[in-house]
């Protein structure tokens, strides 16, 4: 019987890993016919100051529009795009697709229009030229470097290294902004936001969505709340779904939130003409 089991349990591990494989042959051939036809597109959703509602910013996040399965969010391929080696291509796209929107965006009522956020993965940040890319985008754009933010996973930038430490500096000291994204989820110490060039920290949406009931999350959010303060560093929760986890955020200090309470990510037009609605006089 241990024998038959041995068997078939390798039978079953060949065959997901099989369909793995397949899965990612196919999404890679897929992925490179999208980039040649152009069937990526850039969402938006807004980062909501916690005091008075206004967006301050807007995350870019990546969509395929697929011809068969329609709109997929990168769950279901970054993962492909990343081990395959096309992400530093889609990463470059988004990053100027990115900028090129933001610079068109009218200014708010305290006269700094919203700033863009862009993630970027890990094989991107180790492109050699990934610095000299986010420069050179900024001057082609022309949008000014403080609108501007780089979001990186708290989980890879441990392994940055040095001379790359060196290049963030530089694009922290020219104006840039540079996030930890979903913050608290990685193991690396909470020291590791010290020795990093960051302006901002974005904590994770595990922990806001639990916070109301959970001590433990309520514990991690409050931490972070005041590290980022005593850093001189902004902070963003993540994934803010209820106005009971929007008023317990802004109790407790935090300045800006994102999340389905305010907006889901939306196509760059309809965020465009949101924002433009929301500052023309008596719209509010
Ligand atoms: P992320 O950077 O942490 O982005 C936030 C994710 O949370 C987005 O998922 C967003 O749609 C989702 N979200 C926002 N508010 C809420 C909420 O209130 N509730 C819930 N349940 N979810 C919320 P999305 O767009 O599917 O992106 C997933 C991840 O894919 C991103 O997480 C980011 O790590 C990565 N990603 C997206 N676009 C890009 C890109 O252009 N480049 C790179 N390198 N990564 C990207
Ligand atoms: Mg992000
Ligand atoms: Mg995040
Ligand atoms: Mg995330």
């Amino acid at each position: 019987a241990a024998k038959a089991e041995g068997k078939r349990r390798v039978v079953v591990f060949s065959d997901e890993h099989r369909a793995r494989v397949l899965r990612a042959v196919r999404v890679e051939k897929e992925l490179r016919a999208a980039l040649e036809r152009e069937e990526l597109e850039v969402y938006l959703q807004p980062v909501i100051e916690l005091d008075n509602g206004l967006p301050v910013a807007a995350e870019a996040l990546v969509r395929w529009n697929h011809p068969e399965r329609g709109l997929l969010a990168p769950g279901e391929w970054l993962d492909v795009a990343e081990s395959s080696g096309l992400m530093p291509r889609i990463g470059a796209w988004v990053l100027e697709r990115s900028c090129t929107e933001a610079a068109t965006w009218p200014t708010l009522c305290d006269g700094a229009a919203p700033a863009v956020h862009v993630n970027v993965s890990a094989r991107q940040l180790d492109e050699p030229g990934f610095v000299d890319e986010v420069r050179r985008v900024l001057t082609e754009t022309g949008l000014a470097p403080e609108r501007l933010v780089l979001e990186f996973t708290e989980t890879y930038l441990d392994e940055v290294s040095d001379t790359l430490l060196a290049d963030l500096a530089g694009l922290r000291r020219a104006g840039i902004g540079l996030a930890a994204d979903d913050y608290g989820t990685g193991y690396s110490p909470l020291t590791r936001v010290i020795e990093l060039p960051l302006s901002m920290v974005k904590i994770d949406r595990g922990f806001v969505s639990t916070m109301l009931e959970d001590v433990r999350s309520r514990a991690i959010v409050t931490t972070l709340l005041r590290l980022s303060e005593a850093l001189g560093l902004d902070l963003v929760a993540e994934g803010v779904e209820t106005q009971a986890q929007a008023d317990e955020l802004k109790r407790l200090g935090c300045q800006a939130g994102q999340g389905y309470l305010w907006s889901r990510p939306v196509p760059a037009e309809q965020f465009r003409a949101e924002l433009s609605a929301s500052i023309s006089p008596g719209s509010r």
